[in-house]
């Protein structure tokens, strides 16, 4: 691959959106820029579900084993008096897969 504006030869370059082809004095490729915003935005995406998975693996701090898919660690969501009269209903989160267990005035 060469340079559009000059005819040099392209060298790999890195960046945080990936690695492509770049001229080293510095000409942008009209051709390759396309591709960047390509890779850019599935970059974006990306974080995203870093970001909100990383949110329920904070809170996913207790000891429960998942009922569906056996994950050691469930987030506590405590209801208080709105479902029951009597005792606090409790209700385990799976911090992997999200399935909500109900558990009623047993929590330790
Ligand atoms: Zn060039
Ligand atoms: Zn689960």
């Amino acid at each position: 691959m060469f340079c559009k504006t000059c005819g040099g030869l392209l060298l790999p370059k890195k960046t945080p959106y990936g690695k492509w082809m770049s001229c080293p004095k510095g000409h942008s490729q009209p051709e390759l820029n396309q591709e960047n915003n390509v890779i850019s935005i599935k970059n974006n995406e990306l974080g995203k579900v870093i970001t909100v998975s990383d949110g329920k693996n904070v809170l996913a701090v207790h000891d429960h084993s998942c009922k569906r898919c056996g994950h050691g660690k469930a987030e506590l969501v405590d209801l208080g008096s709105f479902y029951s009269d009597e005792d606090s209903v409790y209700k385990m989160k799976c911090g992997k897969c999200g399935f909500v267990e109900q558990l009623e005035g047993k929590v330790k």
